[in-house]
């Protein structure tokens, strides 16, 4: 069993079907990419995963569990973590207060503070940590964004587009961190227009066209599928 399946999900904007009966498994250790165009419905994906939007059927499952009616908080201490793709820093807060609230501050604000050290550390931002967020380029302010998610120890890691505006010294070390992750044991699941970073990091991937699964397979495989490059074509690919 995957520890989060999102099953048959529809969702309707007005008229407008944003997903239509689109399904996905994410496993314990394993980077899962999800792609496709803009509008596909990727984000959208996201919010009925981690509780934000109920969809009109279908079904989320972690562990097993339907938790298609709890809301994201619930979720949260599940161990769903996710960032977005407009940031969502607080700019006047320093880079490791931004990690610091993603949890509640009690008696354990010491121990709280020296996990977002390490985080840091393991992002290579130590030396960015009493900076304000609003100093940081957007490659690296995303990185806060994952940084937070991390310090929840998430089982379940979603980051949408968190390469955009990185450098590719910048991908290269953050591809290294995705893996990094989901050895141990998270499972991580990526939307990235980057294909470089896509390809290399994932072990399973999903196209969405249209609130659709077009195809599903190991990156070798979605590389060379023909729908999926019908689906791209007229798309820019960095
Ligand atoms: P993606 O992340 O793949 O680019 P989205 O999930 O953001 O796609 O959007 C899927 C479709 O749903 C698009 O047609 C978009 O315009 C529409 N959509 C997304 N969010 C809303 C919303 N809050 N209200 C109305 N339409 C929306
Ligand atoms: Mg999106």
């Amino acid at each position: 069993m995957p520890l989060l399946r999102a099953e048959e999900v529809t969702v309707t904007f007005g008229g407008h079907r944003a997903l239509d009966g689109a399904s996905m498994s994410a496993e314990a250790g394993r980077v899962t990419g999800l792609i496709g165009p803009n509008g596909a419905g990727k984000s959208t994906l996201f919010d009925v995963i981690c509780g934000l939007r109920r969809p009109r059927t279908g079904r989320v499952l972690l562990d097993g569990h339907d938790v298609t009616t709890q809301g994201p908080g619930r979720r949260a201490r599940h161990g769903m973590a996710r960032t977005f793709q407009q940031l969502e820093l607080f700019g006047r807060l320093s880079v490791r207060d931004n990690l610091l609230v993603a949890v509640e501050l009690g008696p354990d604000r010491l121990q709280a503070a020296r996990r977002a050290d390490t985080v840091l550390e393991r992002l290579g931002m130590t030396h960015l940590a009493d900076h304000g967020a609003d100093e940081l380029p957007t490659g690296l302010a995303r990185m806060v964004e994952v940084g937070r998610a991390l310090l929840i120890r998430p089982r379940v890691l979603l980051l949408d587009e968190p390469a955009a505006g990185q450098d590719a010294e910048e991908t290269e070390r953050f591809a290294a961190l995705l893996r990094s992750v989901a050895d141990e044991g998270t499972a991580v699941l990526l939307v990235e227009h980057d294909m470089g970073l896509v390809m290399n990091v994932c072990d399973e991937v999903y196209v969405l066209d249209l609130g659709t699964v077009l195809a599903q397979g190991p990156p070798e495989h979605i590389r060379q599928d023909e729908t999926v490059l019908a689906a791209y074509l007229g798309e820019p690919q960095p």
